[in-house]
This record gives C-alpha cells, sequence and structure tokens, in this order.
C-alpha cells in the first residue's frame, strides 16, 4: 500500500534552484516600519547539542561542527518546482552553537529514570528482524524496555536547565553497564474517528527520537531500536529501494564498530548530519510548503475550512468519520490570533459530476477532459473542482479566507489508480500557490485505523504552509530534499510531535510548528506593512486613505491591499505573470497510507 517514491525524491533534489536571498538589512531594526522596503528579520537563534552517555572522545567535535550551517534563510518551497522563487520571507537566522557532555551523575540519573518508567516487553518485529539479518553485529534480546517518548521529553527539558534555543540531546544508554535494549512509544492519543492506536497497536511506530512537545528539545537515542521508521534494523541491504544508491541511515550505535554497518570514525559526521538536515532544517527552523500569508484573512475575517463530503459509497457515510469540532480544536490552538469556521457539506450521493471528474482522476473512466491540458489525469482534481468552484464553495464574506477541501467518502475499487492515497493539498499548477485540498477514506482505510478528520488537520496544515518533518529545504546549499538517498535518515524527523508526520502519534501541531509559523508570519505581516506604507506616502492622495475592496476576483484581497482614492494597488504575486508550467505535484505532498 505504500505509495512513497525514491525516485521522485531525488528528482526534487535534482531540479531544486538556487536562490540568491537578497541581502540582508544589517542595520538593526529598531526604526521600525520602513516604508516600501522589504526588511530581513535577523534572529540569532542558540542550538545546544547535548551528549549523554557519550565521552567526549566519542566525538571529534570540529568534524561534527564541520558539517552545521551558520546560517538559515527559510524560502517558501513551491514556487521553485516551477523554477519561480517564492515570496521573500524577510527571514534569516544565525546560529550560536553550543556542545556539551553531561557528567556520569546526570547520566546515572536519566539512565536510572528510564529504566523506572520503562515497560518491560517481547523485541519488537522490528529488533527481531534486525537478529535475522546476516550482518548484524549482535542480538537484541528480550526482555526490552517500552518507554514512553513524551515523558523522557519533558525530563530531559526540566533536568537540561531550560536552555535558550534549541537542544538536539544525543543519547547513548549502550556505553553503560546498566543498559537495556529499549525502544520508545507515544500511545496517548488514538485516531479521534476510529479509535485506532497506531502508537499503542504498530510495532512501526517503535522509535528512536522524539520532542517538539512542549519543548524546543529533541532526542536521538542510537542505542534504541532498531527501528522500522528509519529502516536501521536493515544492515544487510545500503539499497533498500533497489534505485542503485545508497539509502543512508544511521545504524544502532553498536554497529560503529570495525566489522559493523558503519566505520566508528563515521560517528560525528552522523550525528552532525542529523542535526543540520533533521534537527535544524525539518524541525528547528524550517522552510515552509506554501506560503501562509496566502491564506490570511482580510481584516475582520476569519480562517474557513469548508468541507464537501462526496457520498460515493452507499454502504457507508463519510460524515460519520470526520470531527469538524476536533478539527476546529487543532486550528484554533495552532493560530490563535484568527477566527476559525470549520463546515461541512454533505453531498449524498456524489453528483454526476464531480463522480465523473473523480473517475477520470483514478484512471477509471478514460475520457477527455480539463486534464488534457495538463497532461495527466491526475489533474482531474484540480482543474474540475476549479472550474467549478461556485457549484461547491459557497459565498461567504469577502473578508474570509476559505480553504476547500473535497472528501470523497468512497470503496477501494473506486480509488483506482490513487489506491493508497489518503490525500494531498495541491496547488495551482501555474506557479505553486495552494489550492485545494482532496483527500479520501473508505472502509479499508478505516480498518487500518484512518478517518478523515486526521487528514484533514494534517492537509491543511500544509495548505496555511507546513511542510512534513521529514522533507525540507536546505538553506546554504540551496536544495530541496526528501526522505530517500543521501538523506534516507531524514525519515526521523517523523518522530516529533507534529501532525505533519506520517506516524499517526500526534493529532495536533507541534511546538516547532508553532514557532516556524509564527516566525513566518511575524516577518510577512512585518513587510506588508512595509509595503503598504510605501504605496500610501508614494500616492499623491495618501491622507485620503481607506480601506477599499480592490474587485480582484480569484485572488485573495489582502489586508495591506488597501488604495488610495483613485489607484489601485496590485498584490506582488500578481505583477510578474509566471510561466505556465505544467508538474505533478511534489509527491512530497501526498499523504500515503504507512504500514
Ligand atoms: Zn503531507
Amino acid at each position: 500500500m505504500k505509495k512513497r517514491s525514491f525516485t521522485l525524491f531525488s528528482i526534487l533534489i535534482i531540479l531544486s534552484l538556487i536562490f540568491a536571498i537578497p541581502v540582508s538589512a544589517k542595520e538593526k531594526n529598531e526604526g521600525g516600519l520602513r516604508p516600501g522596503e522589504i526588511v530581513t528579520f535577523e534572529q540569532k537563534i542558540p542550538v545546544n547539542v547535548v551528549f549523554i552517555g557519550y565521552d567526549k572522545n566519542d566525538i571529534e567535535r570540529q568534524a561534527f561542527l564541520d558539517t552545521l550551517p551558520a546560517t538559515y534563510a527559510p524560502i517558501v518551497r513551491y514556487p521553485p518546482f516551477y523554477g519561480i522563487p517564492g515570496r521573500d520571507m524577510g527571514l534569516k537566522f544565525n546560529f550560536e552553537y553550543n556542545l556539551s557532555f553531561k557528567n556520569a551523575e546526570f547520566s546515572r540519573k536519566f539512565f536510572n529514570y528510564m529504566k523506572g518508567i520503562g515497560v518491560s516487553g517481547d523485541p519488537t518485529f522490528f529488533q527481531t528482524a534486525y537478529n535475522d539479518q546476516v550482518n548484524n553485529v549482535l542480538d537484541v534480546n528480550g526482555p526490552v524496555l517500552y518507554i514512553d517518548a513524551p515523558s523522557v521529553e519533558n525530563y530531559l527539558s526540566k533536568n537540561l536547565g531550560n536552555p535558550k534555543g534549541y537542544t538536539v540531546v544525543f543519547v547513548n544508554w549502550y556505553s553503560r553497564p546498566d543498559f537495556r535494549f529499549h525502544v520508545y512509544t507515544k500511545t496517548d492519543e488514538a485516531d479521534p474517528d476510529t479509535g485506532y492506536n497506531f502508537g499503542a497497536e504498530r510495532p512501526s511506530r517503535k522509535m528512536i527520537a522524539w520532542g517538539g512537545s512542549n519543548s524546543r528539545l529533541w532526542f536521538y537515542d542510537l542505542s534504541a531500536g532498531p527501528e522500522a521508521w528509519t529502516n536501521n534494523w536493515n544492515v544487510d541491504n545500503l539499497d533498500l529501494d533497489g534505485n542503485g544508491f545508497e539509502d543512508y541511515r544511521m545504524p544502532p550505535i553498536w554497529e560503529y564498530s570495525s566489522g559493523g554497518f558503519r566505520d566508528p570514525s563515521a560517528l560525528s559526521n552522523d550525528l552532525g548530519l542529523v542535526t543540520r538536515f533533521v534537527g535544524i532544517n525539518l524541525l528547528f527552523t524550517s522552510s515552509p510548503l506554501y506560503d501562509p500569508l496566502v491564506t490570511a484573512p482580510e481584516a475582520g475575517g476569519d480562517k474557513i475550512i469548508h468541507v464537501n463530503m462526496l457520498e460515493d459509497d452507499p454502504a457507508s457515510l463519510g460524515t460519520d468519520w470526520i470531527n469538524m469540532a476536533e478539527v476546529r480544536s487543532r486550528f484554533t490552538k495552532f493560530e490563535p490570533y484568527y477566527g476559525w469556521q470549520t463546515n461541512l457539506v454533505d453531498f449524498n450521493p456524489i453528483d454526476t459530476n464531480a463522480q465523473r471528474a473523480f473517475r477520470i482522476a483514478t484512471d477509471l473512466l478514460p475520457e477527455d477532459d480539463c486534464w488534457n491540458d495538463y497532461f495527466t489525469t491526475f489533474a482531474e482534481f484540480f482543474c474540475y473542482f476549479d472550474q467549478n468552484r461556485t457549484a461547491y464553495i459557497p459565498d461567504y464574506n469577502d473578508a474570509d479566507y476559505v480553504a476547500g477541501v473535497y472528501a470523497f467518502n468512497t470503496t477501494a475499487d473506486n480509488l483506482g489508480s490513487q489506491s493508497g492515497l489518503l490525500g494531498f493539498a495541491d496547488d495551482n499548477w501555474v506557479d505553486g500557490t495552494q489550492s485545494y485540498i482532496f483527500e479520501f477514506d473508505t472502509e479499508d482505510y478505516r480498518s487500518s485505523g484512518y478517518g478523515f478528520s486526521i487528514t484533514t488537520i494534517h492537509e491543511a496544515g500544509h495548505h496555511f504552509g507546513l511542510s512534513h518533518p521529514h522533507d525540507g529545504y536546505d538553506s546554504e546549499y540551496g536544495f530541496d530534499y526528501g526522505p530517500g538517498d543521501d538523506f534516507y535518515f531524514a525519515w526521523s524527523g517523523d518522530e516529533s510531535n507534529t501532525i505533519m508526520h506520517y506516524m499517526d502519534l500526534s493529532t495536533d501541531f507541534g511546538q516547532f510548528d508553532q514557532d516556524n509559523m509564527y516566525r513566518y508570519e511575524m516577518a510577512g505581516y512585518l513587510n506588508w506593512s512595509n509595503e503598504l506604507l510605501g504605496s500610501i506616502l508614494a500616492d499623491p492622495n495618501a491622507k485620503s486613505v481607506k480601506k477599499i475592496s480592490n474587485g480582484l476576483t480569484n485572488t485573495r484581497i489582502k489586508p495591506w491591499i488597501v488604495s488610495t482614492v483613485g489607484s489601485t494597488s496590485t498584490p506582488p504575486a500578481m505583477r510578474a505573470a509566471p510561466t505556465r508550467s505544467f508538474r505533478r505535484p511534489p509527491v512530497s505532498l501526498a499523504y500515503p497510507l504507512h504500514p
């Protein structure tokens, strides 16, 4: 049922473009607004790296530091897939690294705590699979400890003295005589529609890392597992997807040995790679997939998630498998400064036009339609529902921002070529601006634990800007990457508290999501204010400025698009007409079933 494509992830890397970020204003921004300028807001961000159970001699300090970036300037990731830059986000972070090694007393207490809260059990399916490898250097013997991941995060954040900035904690229990084989779990959130508890039920959700619940800390423990999510139980096969490239993953700590999976001298570099390509790029200071400010309501307007439930299975009712109050609660908690509405309209049964479009998009009905302009039937979802927007999205207030969601309650057979797909947050197929959300549920999916609510929150999270914690952008290298080949280990970013991961362990947005979104919005709104102020000052009728509706249709009227009487201001996105380009959305958008 997997629909991951590692080949496509590699293509994303190749196609990524390097964009010159405008030279930041070096001056401090104490002068307040700067009319007409795009200001780059710089922030010093401490990144603490704490080693527990590692000896100072285990880590080559310089080799580790050499892997880390000095800075990060986030970009809007989607427009570059069309070869055009996204909006200048006006942000730049300067990192300040602090490395420290905890002493024997701290370690003794910490591992004592781990032993105390751990629950003994048999080795996981994947630990046993590791034992069955030809090249494993040891066997994981039971009983192993199942340790609650959020509790460990909480313990660490309390006992590390709450340092400023972000913290990566590298844990190595294996070095000590009191070592126990162990995995981390998160079992406190079941799917709100099906009640299925992925964290409790599935061996694939037993982890080696966690963070971002209520702290700015992420721990990563190579003495835990081996685990499924980064496939580090597999020490026999370098190339997991058979595409001819090694899928680079960090093995358990005891495999860093002569005759092991990885040379011991690679450890410092490996932990550096995890710090940079997971901790920093994907969790602490990530880049948004879509421009969050595109979804800003006008003054006085709400953010609205409008779900059209399209009933395409006579034997079940999709509305039984979505909880709009749950959806709303996640967003009001995430961005409490907006007014939120979540509305649901049931099309029972699905209307014939929408059904025809759905059959075309899933390759069950070979007919020409609007998709032909895009050379792929997958475009039928976007083009049909965009052309017929007024039939499905009611008139809300002009000031509102409406995210349109199309939820297909259907059957396994009707999913056709899209079998295994839970949903995706589509763009406009022109310049990488978010458009509509499409999501799917069936009796088969529900028997695997998936209702509509989690998919709705996840896809809306993309629509409002957020990336996955397993794919992202490296600012200094200037490339986009996903969890494949050289960056296979990026899957470990999923082992963090966010609904944007694929693990189905968290139903809400986490600390890292909030930090990133707030920075995007802070810089965005300030630069909008600068632009607005510049327009006002440049206008001969500046004194008569007032808010107007500028009559643009199909384009969000921004709170900053006010105009002086007699002149019209146009949003930056409209100024340069982007070249029309036809691309399938990046595969990183698709939300697949995951075993
Ligand atoms: Zn997703």
